[in-house]
This record gives structure tokens, sequence and C-alpha cells, in this order.
């Protein structure tokens, strides 16, 4: 790993660390070779003073399920929090958490502070530690995983493209889904028919203005089919809603958006 000074420094308390390979590929491996990113590993385990190396425990109450005991995982954050020095933020990857979104990825991407992860196991970790030792949760969604370690890389990957020279093209981050409240224009790359299908007729004619209108056209047209709900939220301007109309009235009359 090669760092540099304003690498982005990112923490991970996870029982599983050999998972985080497979953020060595892509975008990611690319910002983690060039130093964009520093990763560093803390296992409860190594910090655990049971003499079994055990980290879980049974759930008071009872129960099916273990519990991640409170004393390894405190003790791995205390050493990560002693490494960074400088003020860190402690993250808990939780269902239970804040859900995430572009806007609050793109919020933490700016900050330059080092974010330690927490990855659950189990049934999840002590409760005394949320108040303890965790400034904030972070959910990826109302469903459950496993362990937190897949949510850390999802987190992980999705700050790193926004970090100024992660991407080959910086434009790209800046058009993606979500970044300006709409969902993407569609792509298409060659040949220019696939079983019969033509590529629309706009993005052919090498005309700048009229392939930028066309992808508005397309951004804001998919989202009010796909997702009703960015658009309630996302403020339009004149052109735009004039856009959206065209579009709306083309899928009524069954007109090609070409
Ligand atoms: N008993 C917990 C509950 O129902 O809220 C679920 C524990 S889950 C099996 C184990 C770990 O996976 C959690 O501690 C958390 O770190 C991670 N995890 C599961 N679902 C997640 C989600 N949607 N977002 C973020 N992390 C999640």
């Amino acid at each position: 790993m090669t760092s540099t000074a304003s690498a982005r420094q990112v923490g991970v308390i996870a029982l599983f660390p050999e998972m985080f390979t497979a953020l060595e590929y892509g975008i990611t491996g690319r910002a983690l070779q060039t130093g964009l990113i520093e990763l560093n590993h803390w296992n409860p385990r190594d910090y655990t003073n049971d003499p079994h190396r055990r980290v879980d425990d049974r759930p008071y109450g009872g129960g099916p399920g273990m519990v991640m005991a409170a004393q390894p995982l405190d003790d791995a954050i205390q050493a990560a929090r002693q490494h960074y020095q400088a003020k860190s933020k402690t993250i808990y990857l939780s269902p239970q958490g804040q859900p995430l979104t572009q806007q609050r990825i793109a919020h933490w991407a700016q900050d330059p502070q080092p974010l330690i992860f927490i990855a659950g196991r189990y049934e999840g970790i002590d409760e005394r530690l949320l108040t303890l030792s965790i400034d904030e949760q972070w959910s990826l969604g109302d469903y459950i995983l496993s362990g937190g370690e897949l949510a850390i890389m999802v987190v992980i990957d999705a700050i790193t493209r926004l970090l100024p020279g992660a991407l080959g093209d910086a434009d790209s981050a800046q058009q993606e889904s979500f970044s300006r409240g709409l969902l993407d224009w569609p792509h298409y790359t060659r040949p220019e028919i696939y079983r019969d299908m033509q590529v629309p007729k706009t993005l052919l004619s090498g005309d700048h203005k009229a392939i930028a209108r066309w992808r508005l056209q397309q951004a804001l047209g998919k989202t009010w089919q796909k997702r009703p709900d960015l658009l309630k939220r996302a403020t339009l301007s004149s052109t735009e809603c004039q856009l959206l109309e065209e579009y709306q009235i083309k899928m009524k009359t069954g007109e090609q958006h070409d």
C-alpha cells in the first residue's frame, strides 16, 4: 500500500478482515494502490481477554444466537481511535441505523476525518457499546445481512468513487443516479443495431446540445416511471418540467424517444 499525506483514512473493525480483499479490484483497488484511501484493520479477536479467544457470548434473557461481547470490541475501537489520534468518527453498520443515501455518502466523502467502521456478527453487538463507543449507526436498507463486513465494503466503495481522482472521468460521479435527485439516463454502446434494436438516433447525431437535452429528458422520464418518490423531492426548473411533460406525452401517444 502506498500512503500519501492526503490519503483518506478508513479503519475497519471486523471478525473477518480477509473479506476485504474484495476491495482490491477496480476503482477501490486503484484507490488503495495509489494511496487515495488507506485501510487499517483491527480484529476484536486480537483484543479478547477470554482464555479461549472468544468474542461472543449467549444473550441475557435467553433466546437464539450469540452476541458480540463488549470488551474485545471496545478495546479494538479504542486501539483504532488511538491510532488515528485525530478526531475520528466511529460508525456501526446496523440494520437499525440511519438508511444511507447518496447525499449522505457525498457528505462523508467530503469530510476528511478518519472513519472507523464496525462490523457486527451473530445477533449484533452488546447494546451498551452503542452508548459508550459508537458515534453513529448506518444501515444499508431494510433487510438483514449475516455480518457488517459486506455493508462496510459497500460504504467504502460508494465513498471512494466520490473522492477527487478516484474515477477516470470526475464527471461520471456527478452524472450518476441520485447525484442530483434523478436516476441516470440510459446508456448504449456498439453495435448500433442489436437484435433489431436501434440506438436512439439523437445519440448518433454528434449534436452535443441535442444529446444533453435527450439525456436530461430521459433521466427525468425514467425517474418519473421508476422512482416517482425521488421526483417528488426534486426541484425542477421550468425547462425540466417542460422536458418531462414532453416525455409523458410521448409515452401516452406511443411516440419513439429518439
Ligand atoms: N439481530 C440484528 C437485528 O435484527 O437488528 C441483526 C444482526 S445481523 C444478523 C449481523 C450484523 O450484520 C449486524 O450487527 C450488522 O453489523 C450487519 N448488518 C445486517 N444487516 C445490515 C444492514 N441492513 N445494514 C447494515 N449492516 C447490517
